[in-house]
């Protein structure tokens, strides 16, 4: 289908676009790589007046470490994310979640700050960040501020972010040297979204598992961070038992749709499946 007709807007700064969306109110959009917002114009699920492309702004893009962060311009794509040397090294998981979304013509246009920001429980990156406490750096005609990515996500594209609001960075924690880390995604074929998906990212000590954190994609009506099932682990050697006592714990805080993906029950086990090949791998991965 065509999309409605729109005016297109291409400011240079952080501060034009976020004055142009506050003008616009609910007639304007934020475009950003488009591969989320486009097909729902064009499928006339969304008819915005104005789309307000951050295609021109440089300081939205790039990747680069501040103290113990690394900071993520939200216009950065997932396919820079692919190629950076600098998440490689501190925060593979990024890379590894990356090369599972979509295909390489999605990853050129395709951002990490729509992927986080769109709200749609099936996109990949909001898990992960979930697991690895990263946070969004935001800013509105009222200022910036920071929401945690543990505290954005309110339901099926409902987010924490106010009208007019940009997301202009990811902070990420950098996880200690030596931690492991997996993404372990079941889809029905290359380029889909997950049936159900986790992430992990652990460190050890002693043989023992020192800090664990879990996050699930595409269960629920929003991306979940798995806590209680996180909590669990610490302290095990990640024996049979205690992994199965965590899935359960996983599985339980799932509340996924029966749709062409399978029925709920047969995905709520799929995300346990993920959970405990993603804690089989991260340990694999963990030298410390
Ligand atoms: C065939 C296909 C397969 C796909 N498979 C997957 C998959 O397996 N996993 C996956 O995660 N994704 C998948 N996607 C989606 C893809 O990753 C999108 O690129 C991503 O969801 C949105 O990023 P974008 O830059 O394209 O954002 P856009 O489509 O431009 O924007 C998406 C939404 O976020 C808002 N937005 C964008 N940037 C910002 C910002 N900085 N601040 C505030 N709001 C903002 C927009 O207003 C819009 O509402 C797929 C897409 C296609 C077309």
């Amino acid at each position: 289908m065509i999309p409605g007709s729109f005016e297109y807007h291409r400011p240079s700064s952080v501060a034009d676009a976020v004055a142009l969306i506050a003008k616009f109110g609910d007639e304007g959009r934020i475009l950003a790589g488009g591969h989320s917002l486009v097909p729902m114009m064009k499928l006339r699920l969304a008819t915005p007046q104005h789309l307000v492309d951050l295609g021109g702004i440089g300081d939205l893009k790039g990747v680069s470490v501040q103290g113990a962060d690394i900071v993520i311009g939200a216009m950065t794509t997932q396919h820079e994310i692919i190629g950076s040397d600098v998440l490689a090294g501190k925060v593979p998981i990024l890379r590894e979640t990356a090369l599972q979304i979509a295909d390489p013509q999605v990853r050129y246009c395709g951002t990490i700050g729509g992927n986080i920001a769109n709200g749609d429980p099936g996109n990949d990156m909001p898990a992960v960040m979930m697991c690895l406490g990263a946070s969004y750096d935001v800013r509105g005609v009222g200022g910036a501020r920071s929401i945690s990515a543990r505290d954005f996500y309110e339901g099926a594209y409902f987010t924490a972010l106010e009208p007019g609001e940009i997301v202009t960075a990811i902070r990420v924690p950098a996880p200690a040297p030596g931690h492991g880390h997996a993404y372990e995604k079941l889809k029905r074929k290359i380029g889909d979204y997950a049936t159900a998906a986790a992430a992990v990212v652990l460190t050890m000590g002693g043989g023992k598992v020192a800090t664990c954190s879990i996050g699930l994609t595409n269960v629920a009506e929003r991306p979940l961070w798995a806590e209680e099932a996180s909590k669990i682990l610490v302290g095990s050697a990640l024996d049979a038992a205690t992994v199965k006592k965590a899935v359960a714990a996983a599985e339980a805080i799932t509340a996924p749709a029966s749709d062409n993906r399978g029925p709920a029950a047969y995905r709520a086990k799929v995300a346990g499946v993920m959970v405990a090949r993603a804690l089989a791998r991260a340990r694999q991965r963990a030298t410390a």
